[in-house]
């Protein structure tokens, strides 16, 4: 039996990296993306083209009744859910906190926080024994900047991936003896196109001086890190966290 994998955001940059790794690795894997097909088509192609299973799902993960339908295409179309990636999330424009207002703060906290755990919620009733699952393993991409607050760029941003953290540590410790995993992975400057969302499409260039190794990160290191909590490898890893960030 194949194991099947829910990469939300799996479309482009470290879902995208991290759905290609996992079909490599014999993972069933569903392509959750918004706005992109044909990115999300790219990425299904490259799977199937190498040997892999994979199908794209658009689904909006803010938004409760896409969750549920995300999840049932998968049942229906992949098989029991093993493992999930809560990869899925935004940015908005660089701000000061005194410059935010409810409508931006919502969107980035449904996106971010609202559809981790709503995607959270529906991959436990799928794994957990204590439903008459199997088990299986979630990873949540959380961010450095949950630690380092990113002043005066996206407090906001910060802010939702720290409560990913309290997700990770408290969901950890609710579905350990149910035969769950729950870890994150926090990375830091990654060359993808979330900086655009920004304002900053070369940002990593600019901040990279700053990182301790002196360069920006490639989604494929933090995907290397998201499949090795994932595996049989990481089996008494539960409630931890890898930071990908260069020693930032
Ligand atoms: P990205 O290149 O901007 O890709 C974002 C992906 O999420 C796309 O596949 C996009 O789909 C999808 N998406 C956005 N909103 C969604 C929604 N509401 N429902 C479903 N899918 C949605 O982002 P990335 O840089 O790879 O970031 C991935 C994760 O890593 C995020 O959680 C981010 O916060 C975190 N992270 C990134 C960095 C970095 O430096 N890149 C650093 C730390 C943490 P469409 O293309 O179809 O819209």
């Amino acid at each position: 039996m194949a194991q099947v994998l829910v990469v939300t955001g799996g479309s482009r940059g470290i879902g995208a990296a991290t759905a290609r790794l996992a079909a490599e690795r014999g993972y069933a894997v569903c392509v959750n993306y918004l706005h992109n097909p044909a990115a999300a088509g790219k990425v299904v192609d490259a799977i199937v083209q190498e040997g892999g299973w994979a199908i794209a799902v658009a689904a909006d993960i803010s938004l409760e009744d896409d969750v549920l339908r995300l999840f049932q295409t998968v049942d229906e179309q992949l098989g029991t859910l093993t493992a999930l990636i809560n990869n899925a999330g935004i940015l908005e424009q660089q701000r000061r906190v005194d410059e935010l207002d409810a409508v931006r703060l919502n969107r980035v906290f449904a996106a971010n926080v609202t559809g981790s755990f709503l995607c959270a919620r529906e991959a436990v009733k799928r794994m957990s024994t204590k439903y008459g699952g199997a088990g299986g393993a979630i990873v949540n991409v959380s961010s450095v900047a949950a630690r380092l607050g990113s002043p005066g760029e996206y407090v906001d941003y910060a802010a939702s991936k720290g409560a990913i953290d309290s997700l990770t540590i408290g969901l950890a410790k609710e579905v350990a003896a149910e035969s769950i995993r729950v870890n994150a992975v926090r990375p830091g400057f990654i060359y993808t196109d979330i900086h655009a969302s920004g304002g900053e499409p070369n940002r990593v260039e600019r901040v990279k001086s700053a990182v301790p190794m002196q360069r920006g990160g490639q989604a494929v290191e933090v995907a290397q890190a998201i499949l090795w909590l994932l595996s049989a490898e990481a089996s008494y890893t539960t409630g931890s966290f890898i930071d990908i960030a260069g020693g930032k």
